[in-house]
């Protein structure tokens, strides 16, 4: 029995253990906080780095949902605060100009990055602390995607999608407060990223079945129970109830770390990420719009779950794989 599975998402922070699938895990990250409140911890971090100056990202509508709050305390603390507000008319873009714009507020002070928001301040602030060796925390605004714990920064570089290696970052502080009041879109997106692990994980078991794959049993039981519990909550999550929040945040946390117990993105990743990244790439190199990843990677679920289906993986390989009628329901569940 690997101790991993009885520890809450906090307790996982800096752990390493020896796994039954015969790796020796570790989770580099030094701090997990998920709760109500959770944003004051950004002072314990704070008192533990000591930093001459604090890099505070934020854009627009995070600033006003989070950043103003974290800038006043950080102040009120004595420390000193360089503060970036990334300004943009829609959805900000984690290019050339955003990167560029944060790091050259980066100087022989500045001793922490503290990113408040989702995707791409995350991708943003990630990149810059992987190239500068700063530590960074992500203070999360929105349940909407399962980067928070990832090692890569997805970025777009030249109009395209190119995925470069990053960091851990040094603390993850996801306030259920504020994620509850993400807009709806954001948290069905979270919800539909979810959703994929289903599928993410049957890939995974097929692929160790058929071609031996390495796999890891405590990993996929990690994701798994994260993810049902999800679905146990809907209902909850609908309304924006707290808990339900903070089961999603944890579930999306999650993923991003069985990916580093994995050492790949096949507990979090499989055919309907591919279908997902597809459709992201085809508007973006037609200059078109597309959903925010959750939502498409929900849709891909559906596609995946009816191929599992028609192709009878369940019964010739004996694997669990989702009913694509169910997720057809969770999905309509969150859009009414
Ligand atoms: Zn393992
Ligand atoms: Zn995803």
């Amino acid at each position: 029995m690997n101790e991993i599975l009885t520890k809450t998402i906090e307790e996982m922070a800096d752990m390493e253990f020896d796994c039954s699938c015969g790796k020796k895990h570790r989770i580099d990250i030094k701090h997990i906080y998920v709760g109500e409140n959770a944003y004051n911890r950004i002072l314990d971090v704070a008192k533990e780095i000591l930093p001459k100056e604090i890099l505070l990202v934020s854009d627009n509508n995070t600033y006003k949902a989070l950043g103003k709050c974290v800038e006043n305390e950080l102040t009120e603390s004595g420390y000193n605060i360089n503060n970036i507000i990334l300004v943009s008319d829609g959805d900000l873009i984690p290019d050339e100009k955003a990167i560029g714009r944060v790091l050259v507020e980066v100087n022989n002070e500045t001793e922490l990055i503290v990113a408040v928001g989702s995707g791409s301040i995350n991708d943003i602030c990630r990149i810059i602390s992987a190239k500068t060796h700063i530590p960074y925390v992500i203070m999360g605004t929105a349940p909407s995607m399962d980067g928070y714990a990832s090692t890569v920064s997805p970025l777009i570089i030249d109009g395209a999608k190119v995925t470069y290696p990053g960091t851990n970052p040094y603390a993850i502080i996801a306030d259920s407060n504020i994620m509850k009041d993400a807009p709806f879109e954001m948290i069905c997106a979270g919800f539909g990223d979810i959703l994929g692990k289903y599928t993410a994980l049957s890939d995974w078991r097929l692929s160790n079945t058929i071609h031996d794959e390495y796999f890891c049993d405590t990993t996929e039981k990690l994701v798994r129970n994260a993810m049902y519990k999800c679905f146990e909550n809907i209902e909850g999550a609908v309304k924006r109830e707290v808990k339900a929040i903070e089961y999603i945040s944890e579930a999306l946390i999650l993923s991003g770390i069985a990916m580093t117990l994995s050492g790949n993105s096949r507990p979090a990743s499989g055919a309907e990420h591919h279908l997902s990244h597809y459709w992201e790439i085809d508007k973006l190199s037609r200059k078109l719009e597309h959903p925010l990843h959750g939502n498409s990677v929900g849709v891909g679920t559906v596609i995946s779950a009816w191929l599992y289906k028609k192709l009878n993986i369940e019964e010739r390989f004996g694997i669990e794989t989702p009913v694509p009628e169910i997720i057809i329901k969770f999905i309509k569940f969150y859009w009414s």
